[in-house]
C-alpha cells in the first residue's frame, strides 16, 4: 500500500506491522515444526571443518535453516528465528529437534563409512541452563544410535555469565558421556584467559571478526596469532571460523591454527551435498 499523502510515521507503522506479522508467522511455523506438523520448512545445513595440517575433514557444524513459502522473503536467518524462539520460550523444544536431526546426520555419516567425522551442534544458553538438558540429550543420542564421542556441543561465552560454576559442572558431566565442547565466537564475549583455562572445553572457535582482520601481508596487525598461541598453551585446539581467502588460510597455517571452517572450503551444505562433499574429499 502507498501513503504518498501521509507523513512518514505511517510508513514506520506499516513497517512495524509487517515485522510483527512476519515474526508471528515465523513463530507459528516453529510451533508446527516442534509439533512435527511441518517437516518441510525447518532443516539443518552442514558446514565442513578441515584439519589444516592433515587436510582431512574432521567434521561438520550443523546450522539451522528456516525456509517457508508463507514468508516473504521465504528464507529466515537463524540469528532471527533463534532469537524469536528464545523470546517465546520454545528454543528448548526446537533445540531437541535440532539435536535429533544432527544425530541422525551423524548416523548417516557412520553408515557411509565416516564413523570419525564429528557433528557439532549449536546450543543456546537457555537450553544448556535447563536441568533436563543432559537427560534429554543422552536419550536422543541413544535413540538415534549416535556415538557421543563424535557429537560436539558449541556453546557461547554469554551463558557463563553468573553461571560459571554451574555450567562448568554440567560441561564436565557432558564430557564424561563422551561429548566434546567447543567455545563458539571466542573473543567477542566476556571470558578472560584465566577462566578459559578452568573451563571444561576441548576447543575454541575464533570469532570471524579476528579472521576478517587478516588481510595484509603483515602478520603483526592481526590478533589471531596471539589468541591461537594462548589457547595452545592451555591445551585447547583452535578452530578458525569464516575463513574466506588464501591470505587468511596462509596466516592460519603459519600460526598453527588446528582446524578451519569457512567459505574458502565450503559453504554450509544440505545433507545430500555434505555427503557428496565428504565422498570427494
Ligand atoms: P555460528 O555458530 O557462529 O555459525 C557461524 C556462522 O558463520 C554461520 O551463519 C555460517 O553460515 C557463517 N559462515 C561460515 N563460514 C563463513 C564464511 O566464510 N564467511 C561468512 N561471512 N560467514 C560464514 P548462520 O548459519 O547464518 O548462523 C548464524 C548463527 O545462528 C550461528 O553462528 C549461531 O549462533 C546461530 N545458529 C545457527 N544454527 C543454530 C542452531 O541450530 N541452534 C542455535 N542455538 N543457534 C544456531
Ligand atoms: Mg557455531
Ligand atoms: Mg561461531
Ligand atoms: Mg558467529
Amino acid at each position: 500500500t502507498h501513503h504518498q499523502d501521509q507523513t512518514s510515521i505511517y510508513f514506520y507503522q506499516d513497517d512495524l506491522a509487517r515485522v510483527i506479522r512476519r515474526e508471528e508467522i515465523i513463530l507459528q511455523t516453529l510451533r508446527r515444526v516442534i509439533r512435527r506438523e511441518d517437516t518441510q520448512s525447518f532443516f539443518l545445513y552442514f558446514q565442513p571443518k578441515i584439519h589444516l595440517e592433515r587436510k582431512n575433514i574432521v567434521g561438520f557444524e550443523a546450522l539451522a535453516r528456516l525456509n517457508s513459502d508463507s514468508l516473504d522473503p521465504s528464507f529466515v536467518s537463524p540469528t532471527e528465528f533463534i532469537s524469536i524462539a528464545e523470546k517465546n520460550y520454545i528454543i528448548y523444544d526446537l533445540g531437541l529437534i535440532i539435536i535429533e536431526h544432527a544425530c541422525h546426520f551423524h548416523y548417516q555419516l557412520v553408515e557411509r563409512g565416516y564413523a570419525e567425522a564429528r557433528v557439532a551442534i549449536n546450543i543456546s544458553g537457555l537450553q544448556l541452563l535447563r536441568d533436563e538438558f543432559e537427560e534429554d540429550l543422552i536419550k536422543i543420542i541413544a535413540t538415534t544410535g549416535a556415538n557421543p564421542n563424535y557429537i560436539v556441543l558449541e556453546i557461547t561465552e554469554s551463558v557463563l555469565i553468573n553461571n560459571f560454576e554451574r555450567i562448568n559442572d554440567k560441561l564436565e558431566r557432558l564430557k564424561s558421556f563422551g561429548l566434546s565442547i567447543d567455545l563458539d565466537d571466542f573473543g567477542t564475549g566476556f571470558s578472560s584467559f584465566s577462566s578459559i583455562a578452568e573451563l571444561n572445553i576441548d576447543r575454541v572457535k575464533l570469532d570471524q571478526t579476528f579472521i576478517n582482520n587478516i588481510t595484509r601481508i603483515d602478520d603483526s596487525t592481526a590478533l589471531a596469532s596471539n589468541l591461537i598461541a594462548m589457547c595452545h598453551k592451555v591445551g585447547l585446539e583452535v578452530i578458525a571460523e569464516g575463513v574466506e581467502n588464501e591470505a587468511q588460510l596462509g596466516y592460519l597455517e603459519r600460526h598453527k591454527c588446528d582446524i578451519i571452517q569457512g567459505y574458502f572450503f565450503s559453504k554450509p551444505l544440505s545433507v545430500e551435498d555434505a555427503l557428496i562433499y565428504i565422498d570427494r574429499n
